[in-house]
């Protein structure tokens, strides 16, 4: 096939993300050749063993040395380090881009390592689950899902729309955004969220008046989707939190305010100001699924899961 996006891609830590993308990479036939690295000599003898990717490198400067596509799939808090090493590995002409969920800190991050001719595109593909690891990714973890980029200015049209092929070859849909305004978006859809979740679950297992028998065994819809979010990788959340800290502040800031109001309502029987409160969020989650960005289907579907049916 002669118009596959990229000749040979390197994905540089082999979790979730970069699982997925070999994964994908393969299924669409979007590569010739993709090959891997991870940090660890455990996650790259899993890699090995189950085939993750063509061939699994000892180090990330083996790894990327003729690659035309390099991504970096490692942690935020480690993009630079990773930069650092790789950069004197890559050819010219190649396209660089990275999957953290961070923006504005990636690129002060890595754009300074970035050799001439090498074009770097930042992106963060909207798409994961609690879970972590070589062994967690799949094929179609990113179908209907957004990828969104955050480009310098004057990046190279020719490579943005090659590494946007890729994308849409994985079956996600690609958008561009200024990378300030991602991690306020993120902060919102996103990192606010799970530090909200990680707060539920820390104060269910602080509270003695609850015993942790009765949090698990009773553990209605609303805490058990808060667990599920709070399950997610540590390592992951904690450079999220770091790098994406003046718009996680900014949205907690305003998040503390309402909670305020509504805990007033509560106290004061404000019924009417709660009603309209909750009638005003519900339609946010029509929303979301009219967009078909989730399932109508009860309790998030799961039901269906369990049955081998897909959701609606
Ligand atoms: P993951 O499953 O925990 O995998 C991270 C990988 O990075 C592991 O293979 C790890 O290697 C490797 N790694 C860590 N530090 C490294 C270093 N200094 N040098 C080389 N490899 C290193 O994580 P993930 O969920 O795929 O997340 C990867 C990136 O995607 C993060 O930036 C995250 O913000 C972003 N992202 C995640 C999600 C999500 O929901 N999970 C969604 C969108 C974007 P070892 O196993 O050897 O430690």
């Amino acid at each position: 096939m002669t118009d596959r996006p990229f000749r040979r891609v390197a994905l540089i830590g082999l979790g979730l993300i970069a699982g997925s993308m070999a994964h994908a990479i393969r299924q669409g036939d979007l590569a010739d050749e993709v090959t891997g690295h991870a940090r660890s000599e455990a996650t790259r003898d899993t890699a090995r063993r189950i085939g993750l990717v063509d061939r699994v490198f000892d180090t990330a400067a083996e790894a990327v040395e003729g690659a035309d596509l390099v991504v970096l799939c490692v942690p935020v808090g480690a993009m630079a380090e990773v930069a650092r090493e790789i950069a004197p590995h890559l050819v010219p002409g190649a396209v660089l881009t990275d999957v953290g969920s961070v923006k504005q800190s990636v690129i002060d991050a890595v754009a300074p390592h970035v050799p001439a001719g090498v074009h770097f595109i930042p992106g963060h593909p909207l798409a994961g689950t609690e879970h972590s690891g070589p062994e967690s990714g799949f094929a179609t973890l990113f179908r209907d899902r957004w990828w969104l980029l955050t480009p310098l200015p004057g990046t190279d049209e020719a490579a943005q729309s090659r590494l946007r092929a890729l994308i849409r070859g994985m079956g996600a849909k690609a958008d561009m955004m200024d990378a300030v305004h991602h991690d306020l978006v993120l902060a919102v859809t996103s990192h606010a969220p799970h530090l909200i979740a990680y707060t539920m679950v820390g104060v269910a297992d602080h509270l003695s008046r609850v015993t942790e028998s009765e949090v698990i065994n009773y553990s209605a819809a609303g805490f058990r989707d808060f667990t599920r979010i709070a399950a997610s990788d540590p390592t992951m959340w904690r450079d999220v939190f770091l790098h994406n800290r003046e718009a996680t502040l900014d949205i907690l800031g305003r998040f503390t305010e309402e909670l305020f109001m509504l805990q007033r309502a509560i106290r004061m029987g404000d019924g009417p100001l709660l009603h309209d409160y909750f009638g005003r969020t519900r339609a946010i989650r029509r929303g979301i699924i009219d967009a078909g960005q989730d399932t109508a289907a009860p309790d998030f579907g799961r039901a269906l899961l369990a049955a081998g049916k897909p959701q609606g």
